[in-house]
């Protein structure tokens, strides 16, 4: 039986069925993560790689005998400088990019060992994931004005003193409980240590408060040891899968979905629904937002380093709001409307039912 298991109150598909994630489905080499009326199952088929935990925007699915920021912490702690998939890793594609920038940043010289990939039975689509996340992740770093960067070689690293095993399952379990060594808690109060030291994120009792992936909370603890650069770069929307930068378009109705249904609080109101604020710095790029907006008004913009250095909420678009005349609730005003649209639905129905027009 697979150790891997998903949490599906983080998994965007379960929040809305209009959402069009299939980043699980899509990475995985053995087919084995089917959807069932948009929740994800895994079937018997799966192996463990781990692909799917590196490649979701919410930390959704997770090995039981595996904790990846157990590993890092690990990793880092030991001063370690080889990852390989026959040293102490499933598959380098478990890493995400986050992972990867904040590996760079936070251990010396870490090597990931990519000679097993060519000829590993699980290589499509997995080999091209790696290669696609470390040169990311080199990008985002570069352009960040960091000297740090991951390095890859084809080291072909094997164990000496380990036996083959066959069953690639028995090969996780063996090395993944000594990989567990910091608990979650320390990886918490380390947070807490780094953001009483910080300057740079100053609203980071708010940020706590929002529930944004561990490996998101990584990466900022990460990104607080590099200096801030004299220039800042802009990368195209395309250019990063792991965060964004949004616009809102006039076409925007204001029907709260966007602000209500992301999972991590990178998009907000205020209490009266009067405009649309992003904090980019949240944003894990789920695509939730613009997959359930009918009127397509969510777009991606550029995306500046500015928002890593210089952190701020910006607001996206901004609305009128008035009382309705009939049950006194503020709702948004385009242009001469009295009534909010539920009690304009209702005095309709009554009409329809009574035969007025
Ligand atoms: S990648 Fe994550 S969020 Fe997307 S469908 Fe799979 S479990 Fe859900
Ligand atoms: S702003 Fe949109 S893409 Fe970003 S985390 Fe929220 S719902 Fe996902």
């Amino acid at each position: 039986m697979s150790n891997l298991q998903i949490n599906l109150g983080e998994c965007v598909k379960v929040y809305s069925k209009h959402s069009e994630c299939t980043k699980c489905q899509d990475i995985c080499p053995v087919s084995a993560i089917r959807y069932d009326e948009n929740i994800p199952k895994i079937e018997d088929s799966c192996i463990d790689c781990g692909g799917c935990i590196g490649t979701c925007p919410t930390e959704a699915i997770s090995l039981k005998d595996f904790n990846t920021l157990d590993f890092i912490f690990n990793h880092v702690e030991k001063k370690e400088t080889l990852i390989s998939c026959k040293k102490n890793i499933p598959c380098l594609a478990l890493l995400s990019v986050e992972n990867i920038i904040s590996l760079a940043i936070l251990a010396e010289d870490t090597t990931l060992d990519l000679g097993h990939c060519s000829t590993c039975e699980i290589k499509t689509p997995l080999e091209d994931e790696i290669k696609n996340n470390i040169a990311e992740a080199n990008s985002y770093l570069k352009n960040i004005g960091s000297s740090k960067k991951i390095l890859f070689d084809d080291i072909s690293y094997e164990e000496p003193k380990v036996e083959e095993t066959s069953n690639r399952r028995d090969f996780l379990k063996r090395f993944s409980l000594k990989g567990a060594v910091k608990s979650k808690i320390e990886f918490e109060k380390q947070i807490e240590d780094e953001e009483e030291k910080s300057v740079t994120y100053e609203d980071s009792a708010n940020l706590r408060k929002k529930t944004i992936p561990n490996k998101r909370k990584l990466l900022f603890m990460a990104l607080k040891r590099v200096e801030k650069p004299e220039n800042f770069h802009t990368f195209m929307h395309e250019e990063l899968s792991f965060t964004s930068q949004k616009s809102v378009k006039d076409s925007c109705d204001n029907c709260s979905m966007c602000y209500r249904i992301c999972p991590t609080g990178a998009l907000q109101s205020d209490r009266r629904q009067t405009k649309i604020e992003f904090d980019a710095l949240m944003c894990v790029k789920c695509r939730l937002c613009h997959d359930v907006c009918e009127p397509e008004a969510m777009t991606l913009v550029p995306y500046s380093t500015k928002s890593i250095f210089e952190p701020k909420i910006d607001e996206l678009i901004n609305f009128k709001v008035v009382r309705c005349d009939e049950c006194a609730n503020y709702f948004t005003y385009f242009g001469g409307e009295k009534m909010c649209t539920r009690c304009k639905i209702e005095e309709e129905e009554a009409k329809s039912l009574w035969g007025i027009q």
